[in-house]
């Protein structure tokens, strides 16, 4: 299949550059043109480019404000931007970059040049897109993500199969945390969620265990080779350390306790028995967790 062209947006008011630009790029890329600053932040917003070649002396706002409101906005911060200018000035090249610009490319245009320079870029946007899609750590807590938990879930469980041995798992959720956000905001949220992530992985004493973040507010534990008795331990470890870590929160000197309630479960795997089993058995006792009143480890005999 023929990959899509990527979009590269030209912010340059010289018409003779465009289309110097234009020829230089087309046949390798899709391009919109933005003729001053004021086109270029409201065409960012429509055409979402992969990659934005901006002038820095323009009618209007200049390229450097451009720049700084590219970088602000939440729909433009990740997108790289080459900054091309007329002047071949030190200190324009080390503002820009400063601001955020990725690459510097002086007038008059070299063929060669340009595509080079664009090249690298559009290579590490096209590696840091894979990192993303395979990654395997979760972006906002730095633990492992969902898909790693899952895979490594599978390693365990046919290990634990082969060789008779149990394996438990830990389900994990935060308490009331809609309620946290609603009091703290979004972003001390995430702040939180950081430090619950942190606690967890950090009471965790074997080399074989394992912490992720299953998604939102939640997260789970794969324990190798433990029983349900060990597993319940380790899970009253992580209740109590998440409990008295203080997460602060802006404003004044307080902090809000956060809690979390877990559900526990342990299996001998064999041919009668699904790993889904597993999950599943630790989900409802996280349930029984939450109705008992949280902050609390329960198990499918609760
Ligand atoms: P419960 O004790 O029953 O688990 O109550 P709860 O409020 O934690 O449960 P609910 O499922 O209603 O809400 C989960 C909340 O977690 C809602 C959502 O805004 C928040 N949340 C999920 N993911 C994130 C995140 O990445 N960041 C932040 N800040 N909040 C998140
Ligand atoms: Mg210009
Ligand atoms: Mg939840
Ligand atoms: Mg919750």
């Amino acid at each position: 299949m023929k990959e899509k062209k990527l979009k590269i947006l030209v912010v340059e008011d010289s018409k003779l550059n465009q289309e110097v630009l234009r020829r230089i790029l087309a046949k390798d890329y899709n391009i919109v043109l933005a003729q001053d600053g004021t086109e270029a932040l409201e065409k960012v917003k429509v055409e979402i480019p992969d990659l934005i070649l901006l002038d820095i002396i323009l009618p209007g706002i200049d390229g450097f404000d451009v720049l700084t409101e590219l970088k602000k906005c939440d729909e433009s911060h990740l997108i790289p931007v080459i900054i091309i200018s007329g002047r071949s000035n030190p200190d324009d090249e080390v503002k820009g970059l400063k601001l955020g610009a990725v690459d510097y490319i002086t007038k008059p245009f070299h063929e060669i040049v340009v595509k080079a320079r664009v090249e690298t870029q559009v290579r590490i946007l096209k590696q840091m897109r894979i990192i993303e899609e395979f990654g395997f750590i979760d972006t906002l807590t730095n633990i492992p993500n969902r898909r790693q938990f899952d895979q490594y879930l599978i390693r365990e469980w046919n290990r634990a199969k082969r060789e008779n041995i149990p394996i438990s798992i830990v389900m994990i959720d935060v308490d009331h945390f809609k309620m946290y956000n609603d009091t703290h905001g979004h972003q001390q949220g995430d702040l939180a969620l950081q430090t619950v992530a942190g606690t967890i992985a950090s009471s965790l004493k074997r080399k074989t265990d394992i912490a992720a973040r299953w998604g939102g507010e939640e997260f789970s534990v794969l324990l190798p080779n433990t029983t349900l008795d060990g597993a319940v331990q380790v899970a009253e470890d992580i209740r109590k350390n998440v409990e008295t870590a203080s997460i602060p929160f802006p404003g004044a000197d307080l902090y809000h306790n956060v809690t979390i309630s877990t559900g526990v479960s342990e299996m001998l795997p064999d041919d009668n028995v699904s790993i889904s089993n597993l999950v599943l058995q630790a989900d409802k006792a996280l349930y029984k967790a939450k109705e008992l009143g949280r902050n609390r480890v329960c198990t499918p005999a609760d």
